[in-house]
Parts: C-alpha cells; sequence; structure tokens
C-alpha cells in the first residue's frame, strides 16, 4: 500500500509548496499577501476560508459597529454624483442595503469624472462586497472609500462571472489593505492549473479511502472554489482529518522514540524509607492515592523512562503520591528532583516535604533516622551563598530530594544520580522542556508531571499524547463544602458584608486570601512570576486555532474602570472598619525569594491572616486553616485560574467560603464563567465549560488569522471524533515505520509542522 502514493518525491513537493508567489502572481500582488505572512504556494493555498457566503445571503447591516473594519454582502439602491460647490470637488454617494437597513458609502474625487467608474460599476440592484471602516455621519453608518467587488461584473469573463454569482463566497482571514475577494482571486489564479498530482497528499491513500476524503488538490479546490455547500465541507472535513493526522503521527513518533531511551531501574525496597514513610503517614492512603502509586512505582522498576501524566483535581493529594515515589528512588541510590512553577510554591513544598518525612528528611543529622536523606531547596534567586551550598549537596548525592523551580533544569546544576524529576503543574512545562530533562545525561530520569488544572479528554490527546496518563478522581475523605458566590462589584451592602465575614473567620483563627490582577496603581497585570506569563493549556489551544468565524470581529472590551491592585487594596481593607486591628499582608510576584517565603509564614501563623495578592497563590500554595478566598475583578479571570484559586480553601475540613466580586454584563461571557464556577466544585465539569465558552469568547475576539503553523480547523472540543480516529491511524502507521519511510509526504509535514511556531503553540501547554 505504501509505494502506491502518487505525487512528486519530498525534493521535488518541498520545492512546490516553497515557491514564492512573487514567481507565480507578480511583485504587487505578492507584497500585498506578505502583509499576511503568505509568502509561498503552500501559504497561501493553506490560507483557508473562515467562512462562507451564501450569494443571495445579505448582512445584517443593523448589527455593524462604528470603529469595525467589515466585509459586507449588501444590495446598490442607489449611486449618484454630486459636485461640491463650497469645497469643489465632487462626491459620490451609494447607498447600499440588506432588504431592511442601509449603509452609506462615499467617495471623494477632485473632479466628477474620476468618480464615473465607481457610478458605473455600483448599479442599483446589483449584489456586491464592501469592506471598509464603519464611520458615522449626520447619524447613518458609512463606509468613506470602500473596496468593493461587484458580484460576477469584475470576473475575468462571462463563465467567471455566473460562477461568482451562483457559487457559495469564501471569506478568507484578510486584512484592511488586502480584502478578501483579492485572496480568493489569487487563490484561484495559483490552483486553477494545478493538475491533481502537482503535491504529494501527506494522508496516505489507504487512510483516505478508509475515511472516504478526497485527495489533496481537489479537496483544496472544494475549500476554495466550491461549487456548492456540500463541497465546502467535504473539503474541510478532509483538512480537519489531516491536521489531527499529522498531529497524532508526529506524538506517536515521540513515543516510539521514547519507548528507545534506556534509564535506571529503581526497584522498591521494603526494608528502607518509601515503607517507614508509609509507616509515619497521619492519614490512610485514599485507594486512588494507593492505585496511582502502584502504577507509578512499577513504572520506575522497568528501565524505560517512566513519562507520566498525573492528573488530580486541586486537594486530591498529589504531593504524597510524588513523594512516594521520590523516596522510592532515593532507597534505590538514585535522586529525586520537585520542580514547581514559582519560588512560593517550591518553598512550600520544602516546607511540606519536610514535615512529612519528620527524621526521614534528616540524613547526616544526629536527630535523623537510620534510614534518611536530606530535602534542599534550590531557587533562582536564591543567596549565593545557599545557592553553593545547595548546589554541593545535588552534586555530592547528599540530597536525595532537591525542591526548585525550573532553574533546576539549568546546566550548572549537577546531580549525583538524578532519577526521577517529578514536575508540579504540569500546564507550565512545555513539550520542549520536557525533552530537555529527556536529553540530560546518557540515562534521562524517570518523569512525573502532576496537574491540578483539568484537562479534558481530547486535549490530553492532543497535547500531551506521548505521556501515560493517571487519574487521582476522589478527593481524601472529611474535604469540606466551599460555597462559592458572584458579587457584584457596585453591591456595596454585599462587599461590607464580605468583609464583615472575613473578621468573623479571623475571629475563628482561620485565614482569607483577597486577590487583585494588578500589584500596584502603575503597573498592568502581574507578569513577572512565572506563574503567570502562560496561558492556560484550553487558552492556548484555542487561540491557536484561528479559523474564527466573525469577519466583523473586534475584541469585546473589558471594563474601563481600572483593575484593583494589591497596594490600593491592602490599604483599603486596612482602613475598613470591619477589618479594624487585623493584620494585612501582601504578596505578588515582584517581592524577592525571602520576602515571599516571609509574607506566607506570616500568613500561615495568623500573624497577618488576611492575605493581599495576586495570582502568585493562584497554584499549590496550602495553608490549611484558611477559610475565604476573594477574588476581586474576577470577571478578567479564567474558570481554570479561577477554579485553582478556589482550591486554596476549604483545605482542612473547615468550610469555606469564595466571593467572586465582578462587573461582568448581565448575560456576558464573563458572567456565564462564573456562574459555571459557582454551580460546581468539579474541576473536570468546569474544563469542559471552559472550553465550550472560549468558544464564544473566541468569536467575539477574532482578529488573528491563523499564523503559518497553527492549527488552523482542527477544534478539540469539536472534532474529538477526529482526534480519535487520527490516533489510531497514527499508530498503526509509526508502528510498523517509525519513520515513516514509506509516506515521506506526512513526515514532511510533521517536519514543517514542527517548526518553531508550532513548537511554540504546543510549548505553551
Ligand atoms: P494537590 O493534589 O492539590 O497538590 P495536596 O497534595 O496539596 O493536594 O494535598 C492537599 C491536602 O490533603 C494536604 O494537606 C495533604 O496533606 C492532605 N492529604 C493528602 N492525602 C490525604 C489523605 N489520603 N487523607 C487525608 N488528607 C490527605
Ligand atoms: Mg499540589
Amino acid at each position: 500500500m505504501s509505494a502506491m502514493q502518487g505525487g512528486p518525491d519530498a525534493q521535488l513537493n518541498r520545492e512546490r509548496q516553497r515557491e514564492s508567489l512573487t514567481k507565480v502572481l507578480g511583485a504587487r500582488t505578492a507584497k500585498q499577501l506578505a502583509k499576511l505572512s503568505l509568502e509561498t504556494v503552500e501559504d497561501l493555498l493553506r490560507h483557508y476560508p473562515r467562512r462562507y457566503g451564501d450569494p443571495g445571503q445579505l448582512t445584517d447591516i443593523s448589527q455593524l459597529k462604528v470603529g469595525e473594519h467589515v466585509t459586507v454582502m449588501a444590495q446598490v439602491r442607489t449611486a449618484t454624483i454630486r459636485t461640491m460647490r463650497s469645497r469643489g470637488g465632487a462626491m459620490l454617494q451609494a447607498t447600499v442595503t440588506d432588504g431592511a437597513h442601509t449603509l452609506q458609502l462615499t467617495f471623494f474625487a477632485k473632479r466628477a469624472g474620476v468618480l464615473r467608474m465607481h457610478e458605473d460599476k455600483l448599479r442599483p440592484g446589483r449584489t456586491g462586497l464592501f469592506t471598509g471602516t464603519v464611520g458615522e455621519y449626520r447619524g447613518s453608518r458609512q463606509l468613506t472609500h470602500p473596496d468593493y467587488l461587484i458580484v460576477g461584473v469584475d470576473a475575468a469573463d462571462e463563465d467567471e462571472a455566473v460562477l461568482e454569482a451562483s457559487r457559495p463566497i469564501p471569506f478568507y482571514p484578510a486584512a484592511a489593505s488586502v480584502p478578501t475577494w483579492r485572496i480568493g482571486r489569487s487563490v484561484r489564479t495559483v490552483l486553477d492549473p494545478l493538475p491533481d498530482d502537482y503535491f504529494a497528499d501527506p494522508i496516505p491513500t489507504f487512510l483516505l479511502e478508509r475515511h472516504g476524503h478526497f485527495p489533496l488538490i481537489p479537496s483544496l479546490r472544494d475549500v476554495h472554489i466550491p461549487d456548492d455547500s456540500a463541497a465546502w465541507k467535504r473539503g474541510r472535513a478532509r483538512f480537519v482529518y489531516e491536521e489531527a493526522l499529522i498531529l497524532q503521527s508526529a506524538l506517536a513518533r515521540r513515543r516510539v522514540a521514547h519507548e528507545l531511551l534506556t534509564s535506571v531501574a529503581r526497584p522498591r525496597r521494603a526494608d528502607a524509607m518509601a515503607a517507614a514513610f508509609d509507616a509515619r503517614l497521619p492519614f490512610p492512603l485514599t485507594q486512588g492515592q494507593r492505585e496511582v502509586g502502584e502504577q507509578i512505582a512499577t513504572d520506575l522498576e522497568r528501565n524505560t523512562p517512566m513519562m507520566r501524566l498525573l492528573q488530580g483535581d486541586v486537594g486530591a493529594g498529589k504531593t504524597v503520591v510524588a513523594l512516594r515515589a521520590m523516596l522510592q528512588v532515593v532507597d534505590a541510590g538514585g535522586q529525586a528532583a520537585l520542580l514547581a512553577p514559582t519560588e512560593v510554591l517550591a518553598a512550600q513544598h520544602l516546607v511540606t516535604l519536610r514535615a512529612l518525612m519528620g527524621p526521614l528528611a534528616e540524613g547526616g543529622m544526629l536527630t535523623g533516622a537510620a534510614d534518611a536523606t536530606r530535602v534542599t531547596l534550590l531557587t533562582g534567586s536564591q543567596g549565593s551563598k545557599a545557592r553553593r551550598a545547595a548546589l554541593a549537596e545535588a552534586a555530592s548525592g547528599a540530597a536525595g530530594i532537591v525542591v526548585g523551580t525550573h532553574a533546576l533544569l539549568s546546566e550548572t546544576v549537577q546531580f549525583a544520580d538524578l532519577g526521577l524529576v517529578v514536575v508540579d503543574e504540569q500546564h507550565r512545562f512545555g513539550v520542549e522542556q520536557r525533552d530537555e530533562l529527556r536529553a540530560r545525561g546518557n540515562r534521562p530520569p524517570h518523569m512525573l508531571v502532576m496537574t491540578a488544572t483539568p484537562i479534558p479528554r481530547t486535549v490530553a490527546m492532543t497535547v500531551f499524547g506521548d505521556l501515560e496518563t493517571s487519574v487521582l478522581a476522589e478527593k481524601p475523605a472529611g474535604r469540606a463544602e466551599i460555597a462559592t458566590h458572584v458579587v457584584p462589584a457596585d453591591n456595596q451592602a454585599w462587599l461590607t458584608r464580605a468583609w464583615s465575614r472575613i473578621r468573623e473567620e479571623v475571629e475563628a483563627g482561620r485565614r482569607a486570601y483577597v486577590v487583585c490582577a494588578r500589584i500596584d496603581g502603575d503597573t498592568a497585570t502581574e507578569s513577572d512570576d512565572s506563574a503567570n506569563d502562560a496561558p492556560d493549556v484550553d487558552g492556548a489551544l484555542l487561540a491557536a486555532d484561528g479559523s474564527l468565524d466573525l469577519e466583523n470581529g473586534t475584541p469585546a472590551s473589558t471594563s474601563k474602570t481600572p483593575l484593583a491592585s494589591v497596594s490600593d487594596t491592602a490599604a483599603m481593607l486596612g482602613a475598613r472598619p470591619e477589618l479594624a486591628g487585623i493584620g494585612i499582608g501582601v504578596m505578588h510576584g515582584r517581592l524577592s525569594a525571602e520576602a515571599k517565603a516571609e509574607a506566607m509564614g506570616r500568613f500561615a501563623s495568623g500573624e497577618t491572616p488576611v492575605l493581599v495578592s495576586t495570582t502568585v497563590i493562584e497554584v499549590g500554595v496550602d495553608v490549611p486553616q484558611a477559610t475565604v478566598m476573594v477574588v476581586l475583578d474576577a470577571d478578567n479571570f479564567g474558570i481554570s485560574q479561577l477554579h485553582q484559586l478556589r482550591g486554596r480553601v476549604g483545605r482542612a475540613g473547615h468550610d469555606s467560603l469564595c466571593l467572586l466580586i465582578s462587573r461582568a454584563e448581565e448575560g456576558s461571557v464573563a458572567q456565564e464563567r462564573l456562574q459555571a464556577l459557582a454551580a460546581t466544585t468539579d474541576g473536570f465539569a468546569l474544563a469542559e465549560t471552559d472550553l465550550e465558552l472560549r468558544r464564544e469568547g473566541d468569536v467575539l475576539g477574532a482578529a488573528q488569522s491563523g499564523g503559518r503553523n497553527s492549527l488552523r480547523l482542527l477544534r478539540v472540543v469539536r472534532d474529538a471524533k477526529v482526534i480519535d480516529a487520527a490516533r489510531i491511524d497514527a499508530r498503526e502507521l509509526v508502528a510498523d515505520d517509525p519513520e515513516l519511510t514509506a509516506y515521506p509526504a506526512l513526515a514532511q509535514a510533521i517536519e514543517s509542522w514542527l517548526e518553531p511556531a508550532r513548537e511554540d503553540y504546543l510549548e505553551r501547554s
């Protein structure tokens, strides 16, 4: 079946794909298209329409907003030229209509003659596409000097005119200076003369047959020059599958390559720390913790490097699972590293691990257990003396467990025998870093990545397809209820009640977080901490898909009142009579590592039981007495982020409260997000809602055309079935032929997908 693949060989195929548009279309057109990053034949042909207009269907003019750049399909009603006595010169005014509403088109010129050309085309009754920025003049909306295409009139010949008037009209991601029909014309110029075997098809023939798809060139014609709506739907389905197949093949190859690596087996010992640790645990492990623990322990006993993703909702108890794995490795003579996304979390892990281990963490000290090791912290902003000491302990092997941030991956950190790397909060940790770790030394360490951000199955398959997955579904018993309420920011009575509630909780020995989007009055949102500069997994996926359905989109504007900042809010709360006499601490990413640790310490001890913070506390921070989480400007945060923040309370069996202060309008997507949060604490349900709502948000925010190497058509929720099928196909292909030598076009497609932009997308997850 393999040798049957038609088309040119890889070399020629690549040359044809990369042929410059300057050569094919001329310098002028090519220069325009370059504004959309379309430089080669392949770029242009892969620039798919984002939607299709029915030739008879006009745009609803009443929906146009002043200031938007739009493309409108409308019918000409009138067009008249006038000379302007006052200013001199001439003006053409046309009225176009969607049947119910009208839009003015205005053209100015020095002399009336120049406007005749427009008048001749804009004949009443004709239908056209008009593109420009919506303005307003004397109460009516208008386009000044719009670029336009009268359907059928500008066509090269009679045949084309008839086709243009009867076919679905492709709308391309366009730019103000390059209207959609100019792109369409260029595509047709390139595509029309191509024979059906001009390019090699990345989809193997037998897979085309299996799924009933058409080959590449006919499918390109289907999406760019569809005869009817069935054609473009069929074409799109093929390209959706193609994207899924390329992505899944890349992941399948990664898995196979991984299987060929060897690392050191770290067998369990019944007589050492891991066993002693289990014996001294103050609580019974949940069934999930035991089962996942067993999977991991078995993985570690093999000499193929473990690559496991552990998903467990906030508070599911992942740390203990990780620690048991680390102890197994240390018992077997190796070392383990625990990477946290922030220094706050790293410092906290150090404290937590030491507390859980007790004398087992006091290796080399008089108080230490017979079988004991040391747990060491290593972070980027540590003082040089502490850092030198930590580096020495890592290099000598005295530290069995080294806790740190990503700085731990730097070349200067040497381990005596690194056997396991645990990455906490995986959604901050990309494919490239995973590869970097695997490439370390000649024996790559085992790897366990943990995330509390619930990842819908389709996303897990798409982005983390190279990992085995374990799920901690249940939470330890005795978890408290967290009541979540959405509070309108202008409701003073509610806010006052919120501050009194904090006082009540504090008086009962509890703690409260107040989260703000910004650090101080001058700065934009918190961006100086590694926890905050990476978008959520789903954000990255959906921003990358690029193919949005709203030609007339402008980003939905968020509230205009400035967002609350940590410094202002701390001052405001300090002055509230309800909180008089209560210590208020502050926390944000710009504090030094020591200042952060001190702030967390004062909060945990109760010296400052109210902590005003940015989202640096978002992931993993564990202060059991915390029972109140107030998020200011909650409408500016995403679902998964709010879910994470909420996970900071209700951790020790005390019923807790989460207040989402919001300026979101009734019926807005932001409001829906907040209501979804108030309705459930089930992270997996929220993740699904999130993906669905983000779709909406995307459409409103539509601005971007898909970049060169982005996912253009594939959507992880909608296309779950296609992704499933492609995954089976990809594994089949790669199982027989890991290098895909029989399918050079597919191998080549994977390669060009994995060019920098593509990696960047995977990495942002
Ligand atoms: P996460 O999965 O969010 O990282 P943690 O590991 O921080 O959760 O665990 C949350 C809390 O639950 C910690 O205080 C931890 O000690 C506690 N915990 C973990 N496992 C159990 C268990 N089996 N029974 C009771 N409490 C547990
Ligand atoms: Mg955690």
